[in-house]
């Protein structure tokens, strides 16, 4: 099973595709983590990808799939699916992940789209937390009472993800209707795209996940 895993910031893209990764036990590739990562350890892509991610814009196609093609060539990829999760995010990006996967003589069996209001995005994302200590995420606008910048768990610090202000949050939303909307279309032309509604808990979107594959498969 070859799956792409599409939706708006805020979709719960990531979560879902930990959650899908385990269950079929797929190779999950988050193109944002490989990104941030680079970006954290100070590498030279990181760098060159650092002012695009914090103006909420694209990282380069060519870096970008650049990368894909290196993952997917890893002895790792060999014979067992994968999970993409935030690539392809433009018409572009598709046709280059079109030219990687037939090098590798890969398919997709799979794109899905998470849906989900826009409050909701927005709600998520501005309350979006990561503790530093034990690496959990957390929602300070659902937590019921007390410390808004330590985790209720360990006391660690809460961080906010660099692209997670308001205005930048705002720019995403837009790149993603203007840029990634036509994926979207691209997929649904060839039949393999499924909407999933995003909207709700986590459990009850993996489940409405996992009913669609074993509708599909
Ligand atoms: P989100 O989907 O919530 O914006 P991601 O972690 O997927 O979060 O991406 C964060 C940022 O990383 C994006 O705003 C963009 O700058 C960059 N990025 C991630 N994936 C891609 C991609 N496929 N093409 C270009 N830029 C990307």
């Amino acid at each position: 099973m070859n799956i792409v895993l599409l939706g708006p910031p805020g979709s719960g893209k990531g979560t879902q595709a930990d959650l899908l990764a385990k269950r079929y036990q797929l190779v999950h590739i988050s193109t944002g983590d490989i990104l941030r990562q680079a970006m954290n350890a100070r590498t030279a892509l990181g760098i060159q990808a650092e002012a695009q991610i914090k103006a909420g814009q694209l990282v380069s196609d060519d870096i970008v799939s650049g990368l894909v093609g290196e993952r997917l060539r890893t002895p790792a990829m060999q014979g067992g699916g994968f999970l993409f999760d935030g690539y392809p995010r433009n018409g572009n990006q598709v046709y280059q992940f079109d030219a990687i996967l037939a090098k590798q003589q890969l398919a997709l069996s799979h794109v899905i789209s998470l849906e989900v209001s826009e409050q909701t995005l927005l709600q998520r994302l501005l309350g979006r937390r990561t503790c530093d200590g034990c690496g959990r995420t957390v929602n300070i606008n659902l937590q019921q009472a007390g410390n808004k910048q330590s985790c209720q768990v360990c006391g660690g610090e809460l961080i906010q993800r660099v692209d997670d202000d308001e205005a930048i949050v705002q720019k995403r939303l837009s790149v993603y209707q203007s840029e990634t909307r036509p994926v979207l279309n691209i997929y649904g032309e060839r039949g393999l795209l499924h909407t999933v509604c995003g909207d709700g808990k986590v459990d009850e979107v993996f489940q409405h996940l996992v009913s669609l594959l074993s509708d599909v498969l």
